[in-house]
């Protein structure tokens, strides 16, 4: 972890009590002790320490927040569930956390359209509870769904577990309202499915990490219930193996909901801290772990799939919601495992198909070259060809191994980003994937869209 930074100046205390007018005594926090929850993030690797925390319960609140601020420079960085894992929610310079969570509610709960509004500040938990009760589900699942809130998966454009069959969470807006950093509301909550009236800017909105507007609530497509299930565990004996079956998986299964990626080194770890006995008696390099989803019984299809895919050395198959949970665990464990082993760095990179098992197979080799003390873990979204590579034993602050990662994969013609966001961690690396006319175009946006500069001035875009 990172030493704490020394503590910014309180904000002048006419707008401390101007903001508390706005948003109730209780709800602006300057006290170290009170607003120190909000200064890091979930993996420790990022420390901040917040001037002020403010918590609007309305969108109108948050508005009013937003012109103090901006009238009195306070740069702020809004903050949804925390789980973020980028930099992107901290305010590593001092700046003031908005902190959105007080807008939880989940309202206008449509059973027939398949929709319903959900607050910035809901989980995704939340979302996905409401959802059943109304008949549907919802697209967007992560690890993290507890704590993840609505503002920050549609800030961060979150993927997950199930995007090779719902897509990321852009593809489930259907409207959006947020605060722009002009202090502007900018409200379409409407719904519509065919709704072609000029520029979209709930998808501009989404994936742009708080830099451009405040998410306040958005509108959410909800998908048809898929009762039945089964997860299979798979191992292999190379990654080569994996990935090639992975691509077999995918079009034998149009009910495939997740594809999941992972090492022995990663499942041993989980096996070690969580106690879980080894899946299989004997040990394997490579693991996909599958769940198909459907209205009838997944099973038969299941096992004509397996049977199709010539290389499965091992398989653990699991149709009860136990056995189920436990054979998830072994993916789901991986990065609380990791993060018992020290703050670890995130990189989440994409690779295109024909790359994804050369990358898997090198890039312990590439972090290796860039620093003998560090350890490489790797699982991910297979279908997706995205791989989280979790990198231990280098300090927090020392960017060599991930300069050397992000430009490896990029020159796969692959993404320094596949679902986390650039945050303050990538920003030395956007020119890697984007040109200089796209960040001059990024630049032109954010003049528009926040002229003042104050939401996450830090984040995305690199310095000037
Ligand atoms: C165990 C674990 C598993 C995870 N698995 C996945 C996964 O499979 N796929 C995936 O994509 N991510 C995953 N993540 C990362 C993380 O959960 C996502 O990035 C998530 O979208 C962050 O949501 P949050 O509410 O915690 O946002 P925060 O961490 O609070 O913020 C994230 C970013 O969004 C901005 N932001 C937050 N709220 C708002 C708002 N209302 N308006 C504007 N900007 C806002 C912040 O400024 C910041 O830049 C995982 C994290 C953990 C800890």
């Amino acid at each position: 972890m990172t030493s704490a930074p020394e503590p910014p100046s309180a904000p002048d205390p006419r707008v401390v009590k101007a903001l508390r007018d706005v948003v109730g005594a209780d709800h602006v926090m300057v006290d170290p002790d009170l607003t120190a929850s909000y200064a890091s993030d979930w993996t420790g690797r990022f420390v901040g320490m917040p001037s002020a925390v403010i918590r609007p319960g309305t969108a109108v609140e948050v508005a009013e927040v937003i012109g103090l601020c901006r009238a009195a420079s306070i740069a702020l960085v809004p903050q949804g569930g925390n789980t973020g894992l980028v930099g992107g929610g901290v305010p590593l310079a001092g700046e003031a956390v908005l902190s959105l969570r007080r807008l939880s509610g989940i309202t206008d709960v449509d059973g027939r359209a398949g929709q319903l509004t959900a607050g910035a500040g809901a989980s995704v938990a939340d979302v996905q509870a409401a959802a059943v009760v109304a008949g549907w589900a919802y697209g967007v699942d992560l690890g993290s769904r507890d704590s993840a809130t609505v503002g920050g998966t549609v800030a961060t454009n979150a993927g997950g577990l199930q995007v090779l069959r719902y897509g990321a969470t852009r593809a489930q807006l259907t409207g959006l309202e947020a605060v722009l950093g002009t202090g502007a509301v900018v409200s379409h909550l409407g719904g519509l499915l065919k709704d072609n009236t000029g520029y979209d800017l709930g998808g501009l909105l989404c994936g742009s990490e708080g830099t451009l507007g405040v998410v306040t609530a958005a509108r959410l497509r909800l998908v048809p219930p898929s009762p039945e299930r089964v997860v299979a565990l798979l191992a292999f004996s190379s990654t080569s193996d994996a990935v090639e079956s992975a691509f077999l998986l995918r079009r034998a299964l149009p009910d495939l909901q997740s594809l999941e990626l992972f090492l022995r080194a990663g499942l041993d770890l989980v096996c070690r801290v969580s106690g879980a006995p080894p899946p299989f008696a004997d040990p394997h390099p490579a693991f996909l772990l599958a769940e198909v989803a459907g209205l009838t019984d997944p099973m038969p299809a299941m096992a004509a799939a397996l049977d199709s895919v010539g290389s499965v050395a091992d398989v653990a198959i699991a149709t009860d919601s136990t056995r189920r949970a436990q054979l998830w665990r072994y993916r789901e464990g991986h990065t609380e495992a990791i993060n018992t082993l020290g703050a670890p760095h995130k990189l989440d990179v994409a690779l295109p198909a024909g790359e994804l098992a050369a990358f898997v197979d090198r890039v312990p080799g590439v972090v290796a070259d860039a620093d003998a003390r560090a350890t490489t873990w790797l699982f991910g979204h297979a279908a997706d060809g995205n791989v989280h590579v979790n990198i231990t034993g280098v300090a927090p602050d020392d960017l060599t191994v991930d300069g050397r990662v992000l430009s490896y994969a990029a020159e796969l013609g692959g993404s320094i980003s596949a679902e986390h966001g650039i945050g303050t961690a990538k920003r030395p690396w956007l020119h890697l994937n984007r040109s200089d006319a796209e960040i001059a175009a990024f630049r032109s946006i954010k003049g528009a869209l926040d002229p003042a500069g104050i939401l996450n001035p830090n984040v995305l875009l690199p310095p000037p």
